[in-house]
């Protein structure tokens, strides 16, 4: 911090980079810290200093700046001239800055950054003098006063982009660089004048009021659209701030022997061991972030500028090994001096995560645990894409880069509005664009996949689509991409209009035309060693929701440690069972209900049997009918009117008879609110024959299985308990069961039941619910909706996401367990059935099982499992882990 003097003051608002650190990542942001840190450690650094996020929140909280910070600055900029040796505003040899934004938490191009700022009609040619380049001159000072137009004035950037054009169609030429420096001199001018006609003030002339308004800003785009679009994705806190970065230009573009470019330590795709990263010979930075010229790969530069290569490859060893963990650098080297401008951790695929982590583990460089902690619950979610299944016969049409895996299929658009437009419709949608700019961020978002024309591995689709997880296929140069005709041309000649279905395999770089068949995601071998670590750090299991075999066989393969839920409705559809259960719905006698049941018992069982079989060993929850009878009945509505129809055309005879009986009885069943209504254990409580059915079903399967020697272990339980006379009652009905079977079987087998926790009086009283039931398992689902008092299958598609929208409801009640509510019951009924019964098991089995902020609150509650759907396990595993290791998902 500067101050006037070398003495440190608390309250400092700015600080030079050689007295910051890397620690000080809050304060100075990403990118302040990442200088000072390679400053600290003697990398080739340009000199400058950062002013703090403090500053730019008193800002936004007072609409000034902070008291001190001007003479702060002031102090700084001095010092940083006599670094330097040049001064701004000095028309013989001026300072040249850049300014930047940068938070503590990377957010990629979502805010602004001014280059060259320094530079003006008068010191233009002491720039000339400096590096005797007229033309980088001029295009120097073009793109400052383009930038300050854009960013600080908030001009269109398409206007500046006009001008070039023109200028280049009277030159007739195709590029930027073909232009020389008198065009840049007169392009320069068609700037000032275009700033002064929109404005109406001439573009300030003096470089120290023009840095202030820089400041201000790029303070300001801290709450640009696109930075709190980006936030609220990636769930960034609102209240860090921006820091502001002011340091010395080096120019790349001061001919062969300069140039600029990024690089990442480890391949950020695949996670291997490579230097990798990608440069453009005589070019400033923003032309390789940017997309707008596609870059070489960094091999290249070995043959070309061998000593630079090697000087940078070691210096990006240095700050992977100095940091333990993979950076994202960029670089420019000035006339064959090579200078560091930027270290951050960079951002990978789930697929490099997982490589990285346990390489390094390997290597010696990091411990399992942080291992673990680097690849985030979002990141295995993003690992369980779907593949290309490699026996489709499909010809691709095009091959781009492989910017982030994964395949995405959907209906082609041109642009982010259309994008959002045909998603919020339920449309899959495939964004494609010749290059992505900030500006895209909300088409990017609902898109499933990205493709781009233009730009490489470091572009702004290929860095926002992998910090995202999504597809992306990136500078896809053999595609002709129009927007303006909607359209996009193959090399094949194969045209494909908005609207039309195209699939992209971001793995690969492959793009194919319509849908293509995917197999089910796998876990590698490099996944399941780390969730193997997190299982051994881990004090929650993970279990699974499965109803049939294979799911369950699926399960245990993701590493399931139980079945939580296997829900016995699933087990009534089909061809064969659906007409039985109906029977058993008609049945006017008790007699006709046991024969309908006697038909479904085999069924039943050997249902059981699969499941208990591919779970050998482990315990498998099974619950006993859940849903309202009606639900296995016809529409309602379709069979009165195949009634009424029959009736009117006179038909008579069997059948009609049996649908008018199916009506009658389906007018019996129907209910206002069947969610409320007859289910759960009511039903069974009412028909105990259906609980003697499966309970013996389940009796049955387990003791065959156990005769040849398979370790079946089910328990039972016992859904929509409300009251402790219900689950009593239940309990009765079941052990009854059990007992008859045992005797049959002559055998003593014993099974724990236990009950859902689903309704709220269940949680309100589970002190005496828990006299009769071995264990908990919340059913978050309807616990949700009837805390709430939202109905689970209309809330999210008619208010509840604008809810979440309109910042109502912080996050999605029927994704995250709403912990102030709902969460409060949970606790409140582990604390008071534990008490009446020590050795409760507790579990969750809603869908929230498998959300990773759910799964860290479970842990705090001290549930002993979440159980979730098979595809959800790895990530259920790994945010057992985090919580495990106190590792929170903030900005993830
Ligand atoms: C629940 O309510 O959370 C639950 C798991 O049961 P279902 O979804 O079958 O109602
Ligand atoms: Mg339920």
């Amino acid at each position: 911090m500067i101050r006037g003097s070398t003495t440190m003051t608390p309250g400092g608002y700015v600080y030079s980079f050689a007295e910051g650190s890397g620690q000080m990542r809050a304060l100075l942001g990403g990118k302040g810290a990442g200088l000072a840190e390679m400053t600290r450690i003697g990398l080739p650094v340009p000199p400058g200093f950062t002013i703090t996020t403090e500053a730019c929140l008193s800002y936004h909280q007072k609409g000034t700046y902070p008291l001190g910070l001007r003479e702060q600055v002031h102090t700084a900029l001095r010092a940083l001239e006599k670094a330097v040796g040049r001064k701004l505003g000095d028309p013989k040899a001026p300072l040249t800055v850049s300014v930047r934004s940068g938070a503590a938490v990377s957010m990629p191009g979502m805010m602004d950054t001014v280059l060259n700022l320094g530079l003006t009609r008068e010191t233009v040619g002491g720039l000339m003098a400096m590096t005797g380049d007229e033309r980088s001159a001029w295009d120097g000072l073009r793109r400052f006063v383009q930038m300050f137009g854009d960013v600080v004035l908030g001009l269109e950037r398409d206007a500046f982009e006009e001008v070039v054009a023109a200028r280049k169609a009277k030159r007739k030429v195709g590029n930027d660089f073909e232009l020389g420096a008198d065009d840049w001199r007169e392009v320069v001018g068609s700037f000032e004048a275009l700033i002064e006609k929109k404005t109406g003030k001439p573009l300030p002339p003096d470089p120290s009021e023009q840095l202030w308004m820089a400041i201000r800003a790029v303070f300001d785009s801290w709450n640009n659209r696109r930075a709190i679009e980006y936030r609220r994705i990636h769930r960034i806190p609102d209240n860090l701030g921006t820091a502001v970065t002011v340091q010395a230009m080096v120019f790349g573009n001061l001919g062969q022997d300069s140039g600029t470019g990024v690089a990442f330590t480890r391949d950020p795709s695949t996670g291997e061991r490579r230097f990798f990263g990608e440069f453009l010979l005589n070019a400033q930075g923003e032309d390789v972030v940017a997309g707008i010229r596609t870059p070489q790969p960094i091999a290249k530069m070995e043959e070309t500028h061998a000593a630079v290569y090697t000087q940078l490859q070691r210096t990006a060893e240095k700050l992977e090994h100095h940091y333990r963990d993979m950076q994202d650098i960029e670089f420019t080297i000035e006339r064959g001096k090579l200078y560091m401008l930027q270290t951050r951790t960079g951002k990978r695929s789930a697929a490099a995560a997982a490589r990285i982590a346990t390489d390094m583990v390997a290597e010696g460089l990091i411990t399992r645990d942080e291992a673990i902690k680097r690849v985030s619950p979002r990141q295995v979610e993003q690992l369980m894409h779907r593949r290309l299944d490699p026996k489709a016969a499909v010809r691709p049409v095009a091959q781009g880069l492989n910017a982030s895996p994964g395949v995405a299929t959907g209906a082609v658009v041109f642009s982010a509005d259309e994008a959002v437009k045909r998603a919020a419709a339920g449309e899959a949608v495939l964004l494609v664009r010749v290059e992505t700019t900030p500006e895209d961020i909300h088409g990017i978002n609902v898109a499933q996949g990205i493709l781009t024309g233009r730009g490489g591995m470091t572009s702004h689709a290929a860095v926002v689509a992998r910090g995202m997880g999504k597809p992306c296929v990136a500078g896809c140069e053999e595609l002709a991409i129009e927007p303006a005709r909607a359209q996009f041309v193959a090399k094949g000649g194969e045209v494909v209009k908005a609207g039309e279905t195209v699939t992209i395999d971001g793995g690969t770089g492959r793009v194919f035309l319509g849908h293509v068949p995917t197999l089910e995601p796998e876990l590698g071998p490099v996944f399941r060693k780390l969730l193997a670590w997190a299982e051994e750090v881990s004090r929650l299991e993970v279990w699974a929701n499965a109803d049939t075999p294979e799911d369950a066989a699926r399960a245990r393969s993701f590493g399931a440690q139980g079945v939580g839920l296997c829900r016995t409705e699933h087990m009534f559809f089909g061809d064969e069972r659906l007409p039985r259960i109906r029977e058993m719905i008609m049945a006017r006698s008790l007699e006709e209900r046991h024969a309908a049941l006697a038909h479904l018992l085999p069924f039943q069982r050997d249902d059981f049997k699969g499941i208990l079989r591919a779970m050998a060993g482990l315990p498998v929850v099974i619950r006993l009918l859940d849903p309202p009878l009606h639900e296995f009945l016809p529409d309602y509505t379709a069979l009165r009117v195949e009634v009424e129809l029959a009736k009117e055309r006179g038909k008579k005879g069997k059948e009609v008879e049996a649908k008018a009986a199916l009506l009658r009885k389906v007018e019996a069943l129907k209910e206002a609110n069947p969610m409320l209504g007859f289910r759960g254990c009511r039903l069974g409580l009412l028909f105990p024959e259906i609980v003697e059915m499966q309970v013996r079903a389940i009796a049955q399967a387990a003791a065959q299985l156990r005769a040849e020697g398979v370790d079946a272990r089910p328990e039972i339980m016992v859904p929509l308990v409300g009251h402790a006379n219900e689950m009593r009652r239940m309990r009765d009905l079941i052990q009854g069961t059990v007992d008859r079977v045992n005797f049959e079987t002559q055998r003593d087998d014993a099974y724990k039941i236990g009950t859902m926790i689903e309704v709220p009086r269940a949680a309100l009283t589970a002190d005496e619910i828990a006299e009769t039931a071995e264990f908990f398992s919340f059913g978050t689902n309807d616990l949700t909706q009837m805390t709430f008092g939202y109905s689970r299958d209309d809330a999210e598609g008619k208010f509840l996401f604008r809810y979440v929208e309109e910042g109502i409801l912080p996050a999605a009640p029927f994704q995250t367990v709403d912990k102030g509510g709902v969460g409060k019951l949970m606790s409140m009924a582990i604390e008071l059935g534990k008490k009446r019964r020590p050795a409760l098991k507790v579990g969750i089995c809603g869908e929230h099982g498998g959300d990773p902020e759910t799964v860290v609150f479970c842990h705090g509650l001290g549930l002993d499992y979440v159980s979730c759907s098979p595809f959800r396990i790895p990530v259920a595993r790994m945010a057992a882990a985090h919580a495990a290791l106190g590792a929170s998902f903030e900005g993830d």
